[in-house]
């Protein structure tokens, strides 16, 4: 929803939901993990009380995540994903997660090796590897990250562990194939999506097709 036009916040959610999306993807920023503000629990409790059928995924980019389990959880978030960097006690907050009842994320920087997860495995749901710094829509994917996407799928597997591959950043009708085909099955698609010249529907289509066989 970072690419979505604010002024018209609500439309914008109606229309993926109407194209066929079923996860809303919320990217909440505190000028302080990342250098830009967007926005906080309201809006997530507005898109709730409009969008029912929606998985709302929020994806904490701030300092301090522990702080914000609870509201945002309150608010309606169905899924919370945080950053393994953004805070000391990354085991404490995702129990803290998995006991509000949502879905338990971490997601992974450019630079953050798969490593970080060694001990956490199995209380994730969510995998979420960025393909572009964190902090700002629009920007270009990083094929170095997308690597995390196979390396991850291995590790899952010798470990047998649960957890969904999501990628954020970049995603668009030329790479979705390759990451699908490597685990991901979570693709946040922002830019792709509401800069496409037919609008919303044009973009998801365009995204549907390209992962045609
Ligand atoms: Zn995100």
């Amino acid at each position: 929803m970072l690419a979505a036009d604010f002024s018209a916040f609500g439309d914008a959610a109606r229309r993926c939901m109407a194209a066929g999306c079923t996860w809303l993807h919320i990217d909440v920023m505190d000028g302080h993990f990342v250098p830009n503000l967007t926005f906080g629990a309201p809006l997530v409790k507005a898109l709730r009380a409009r969008e029912v059928d929606a998985i709302l995924d929020v994806h904490l980019m701030v300092s301090e995540p522990e702080k914000w389990i609870q509201p945002f959880r309150d608010a309606g978030a169905d899924a919370l994903t945080i950053h393994a960097e953004a805070t000391t006690h990354l085991h404490r907050v995702l129990q803290q997660i998995r006991a509000s009842g949502a879905l338990c994320g971490v997601a992974l920087n450019p630079a953050t090796p798969i490593s970080v997860l060694e001990h956490v495995g199995d209380m994730l749901d969510i995998v979420l590897v960025m393909t572009v710094n964190p902090g700002f829509g629009g920007q270009r994917f990083i094929p170095a990250a997308a690597e995390k996407v196979s390396q991850l799928a291995e590790w899952r597997e010798v470990n047998q562990l649960q957890f969904r591959i999501s990628v954020d950043g970049g995603v668009d009708a030329a790479n979705i194939r390759s990451l699908v085909a490597d685990g991901a099955s979570i693709l946040v698609a922002g830019s792709s999506v509401f800069g496409h010249a037919d609008g919303v529907t044009g973009g998801v289509d365009a995204l549907n097709r390209a992962l045609e066989p």
